[in-house]
């Protein structure tokens, strides 16, 4: 979250104003009395487009803080619901810069992304206005010194008045991005104050969980997350689900199948209102019924989804079994099953697989033979509601 990433951020000097973080609304008075003077409210979750969303308010004085930050805490932004606030200081904003480090999986190296056309999401800038944004290659070896610092500074175009500051804050956030074990350091804002300093106003940090083991304070900020409930009851089953959002459940054996899964569903979704995955459940192999009842409940938790693409493809568990897990967990959740279920099977025992599905005959559950045309169905039914 953004708090979590500014205190990141002020350990290596990233110029950061850290604020208060609260879990009530009558607590952003005090907060607010304290800074004095105007502050912003922002809310504390893990997903960017919290501004369009609403998240981010400015108030004039203390009432309003608590005003604000009452209609903020409850909010759902992108599906995370908002259980906690950031009370800071309003900043002055000049200008919004955006700056980042990240890992370039196609070039096979860091990279460093730089605009002067920051606040936005870097997305529309590179749509919009490709030629805003420098993209500085680091190599892994060197990484950033002076003088990297200062190249990614004149490709971005920041303005001649701020450079020298610029390279101060690039060689820290690469320090942070290296200390870190990041895989992603985004400032988007990075703010040309009023007074002509840089500020970072919104911070993301990706981290490398293989590099854990080096981090043992990092659990705080785990503990600190308003997990995600369904992740937690996930983790409490042993399912490897991740929430996206989006309106189609999945359900699928296998996290390259449920990766394509995602894929399909999404790209069907395009014809049906922009209908998007809801999340990844990998049930892994033994598609047994009390794994496959502990999926569906999960996915059905979510109350954004509207239908569940159930994908499998039955190898050392065969698709007859998978079919019977089906069946019986369908049983086991009874009244709680309660949205439609596109089933695709294919791979070992498939006839069998599908002919016990068949004459089960639920009445929520609709069989289709390929991939494409089941995302497509269940996107279809998602969208239909
Ligand atoms: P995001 O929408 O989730 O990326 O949240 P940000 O923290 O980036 O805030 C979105 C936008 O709100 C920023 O680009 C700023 O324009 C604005 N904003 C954020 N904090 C402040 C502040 O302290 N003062 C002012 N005036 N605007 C702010
Ligand atoms: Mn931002």
């Amino acid at each position: 979250m953004e708090y979590q990433a500014k205190e990141l951020f002020a350990k290596r000097d990233v110029p950061v104003t850290l604020g208060v973080v609260l879990r009530h609304a009558e607590d952003a008075r005090t907060a607010a009395e304290a800074l004095g003077r105007r502050v912003v409210v922002k809310a504390q979750v893990r997903t960017g487009g919290r501004g369009k969303a609403g998240g981010v308010k400015l108030a004039a004085d203390p009432d309003e803080a608590v005003e604000m930050a009452g209609q903020i805490l409850g909010m759902d932004i992108n599906g995370h619901t908002v259980h906690q606030v950031l009370v800071a200081p309003a900043a002055d904003i000049a200008e919004e810069y955006y700056l980042s480090f990240l890992v370039d999986r196609a070039d096979r190296t860091f990279l460093c992304i730089a605009s002067v056309e920051g606040g936005v999401e870097i997305e529309e800038v590179a749509r919009a206005n490709p030629g805003a944004i420098a993209k500085v290659a680091i190599d892994p070896r060197s990484g950033v010194d002076e003088a990297k610092a200062a190249e990614i500074v004149a490709a971005a175009g920041f303005p001649a008045t701020i450079a020298a500051e610029a390279v101060d804050v690039v060689l820290n956030l690469w320090r942070v991005f290296v200390a870190e074990d990041a895989s992603l350091v985004e400032v988007n804002p990075l703010v040309r104050l009023g007074d002509g300093h840089l500020e970072a106003l919104d911070g993301k940090i990706t981290v490398d969980a293989n590099a854990d083991f080096r981090h043992p304070d990092r659990a705080r900020f785990q503990d600190a997350v308003a997990a995600d409930p369904l992740e937690e009851a996930a983790k409490t089953k042993h399912l490897s689900y991740v929430k996206l959002g989006g309106e189609v459940g999945i359900i699928g054996n296998g996290a390259g199948l449920v990766m394509s899964t995602l894929d399909v569903v999404a790209y069907a979704g395009e014809k049906y209102d922009g209908v998007k995955p809801a999340n990844f459940l990998d049930i892994g192999g033994g598609a047994s019924a009390e794994v496959m009842a502990n999926g569906l409940q999960i996915v059905l938790g979510d109350p954004l989804v509207k239908a569940v693409f159930v994908n499998v493809f039955g190898g050392i568990t065969a698709c007859d079994a998978v079919a019977n897990g089906i069946v019986d967990a369908l049983q086991m959740l009874g009244e709680g099953a309660n949205r439609p279920l596109v089933v695709r099977l294919d791979g070992n025992n498939v006839t069998e697989g599908r002919r016990i599905l068949e004459a089960a005959g639920h009445p929520l559950v609709t069989m289709v033979d390929t991939m494409d045309d089941a995302a497509d169905r269940a996107a279809e039914l998602a969208a239909k509601g």
